[in-house]
Order: structure tokens, then sequence, then C-alpha cells
């Protein structure tokens, strides 16, 4: 592909974002939660596990513990045999209850709003901050950047970017901030059912035309970095 503008980069961006609104035009959440603690909880859980898994074992988590004041006072041992047939189960455990603790502690017992305070909780990065503040309060603040999101920007030329971290911010330059707040969601969707880690449908496939790993599978690159 010939070297390719700034302006016409960001035009080919938004363009993509058009067509991902066509294709998802409501995207919701796979997790189940009810208010921000659970929600919270709930991505903390979903590090390197599937929404499916994370579901299964939330239900009794929140009958258990219903509030941060109760899964702070609880037993780190006790919260992991809840939640040990997911990934990380024992670190999980840890933060999840330590993350309650400190919303006890330091915030009069609400889940913070603000980016600055939700990455001081334990096992809560950019990521899971993004979501929790897009989803409990409407605030968009950046773009969570998951492996599929990570994936599909890179295959997409959108960044090149070693981490999610600093891939995030490659996306944040690009696209204008209106755009942010669905492109976690949507590019989920986009990367299960058709731009897959292994497998990309690129025949048929919507962004085709913008696409300049279209017929060329680069595989998953956080594959590659193990
Ligand atoms: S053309 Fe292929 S690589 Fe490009 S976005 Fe579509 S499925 Fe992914």
């Amino acid at each position: 592909m010939p070297r390719e503008s700034k302006r016409a980069k960001r035009e080919r961006a938004v363009e993509v974002c058009r067509r991902m609104g066509e294709l998802y035009p409501q995207v919701e959440s796979a997790l189940w939660f009810r208010n921000p603690y659970e929600l919270v909880i709930s991505v903390l859980l979903s590090a390197q596990t599937t929404d499916a898994a994370v579901n299964k074992v939330t239900p009794e988590l929140f009958r258990r513990w219903p509030d941060p004041e109760s899964l702070a006072a609880a037993d780190v041992a006790e919260v992991g045999e809840v939640i040990r047939t997911i990934g990380f189960w024992r670190a999980k455990a840890e933060h999840a209850v330590g993350a309650a603790q400190m919303i006890v502690a330091d915030f009069g017992g609400e889940v913070p709003g603000t980016m600055e305070e939700l990455i001081k909780l334990p096992g809560v990065g950019r990521k899971t901050a993004n979501i929790v503040l897009n989803k409990a309060y409407g605030v968009v603040d950046g773009i969570a950047v998951d492996t599929h999101v990570f994936r599909i920007s890179r295959r997409l030329r959108f960044s090149d970017a070693p981490t999610p971290l600093a891939c995030e911010q490659d996306l944040l330059a690009l696209l204008p901030r209106e755009l942010w707040g669905p492109v976690n969601e949507q590019w989920i969707h986009f990367g299960r059912d058709t731009c897959t880690a292994h497998a990309p449908a690129c025949d048929g496939c919507p962004l085709m035309d913008l696409c300049p790993s279209c017929g060329k599978t680069e595989g998953n690159p956080e594959k590659k970095k193990r």
C-alpha cells in the first residue's frame, strides 16, 4: 500500500467507524451487571477470560458479597473458591477484595467516576476503567483496547504499537472524540464475527475496500509476542 497521508488515514478511520455503526447499531455488554460495583468487579474478572465464563461465577459472587462493604470484608480464599473456574482466579480474587477495600476506604463505598481514581484500584488498568466510565457513568475518556480492538487496529494499520496502551493513544489521536464511545463494543463484535484472530473472513468483509490487510492474514499480534 502506498504511503498514506494523515488526512487520508483519518478519513478511512472515520469511515470504518461509520460502517461499524451500521453493522452494530445497538451493542450491549455481554457481561452481566446491575450497578457500578458489579460492573467494575466483572470487568476486573474478565481479563483473559470470556465474558460467558465470568457470567457463570458472578451471580454467586454477588449473592454472597452484594456490595463493596461485604466484599471488602471477605476472605480472599473464599472468593477464590467461588471464581476458581476462570483464568488467573487467585490474583483476581485478591484484586477484587483489594478493590472493594479501596472503594470503601478511599471512596466512601462508591465506585469512583474518574480515570485517575479508577486506575488506583488493584487490578484496574485503563481498559477496565474506560469500560466502567463508559457503561456505568456515560463518560467517554478513552477507548478500551482489548485483544480484538488491538488486532483490528493493527490490521487496519491504524496502529503498529506493540501494546494495547500505546495502541489506545494512536486511536485517540486518529479518531474524533465523538467516535470513541462505541469502538470497544462494536470492534469486539466485529472481531468475533468477521475479523477473527486466526481466520479473518476477508471475502465479503464490509471493510475490505478500506483494509490494507485484506487477504493477508497477519495472525494474532498477541500470539506473536509470546
Ligand atoms: S478485510 Fe480481512 S483483515 Fe481486513 S478488517 Fe476485514 S476481515 Fe479483517
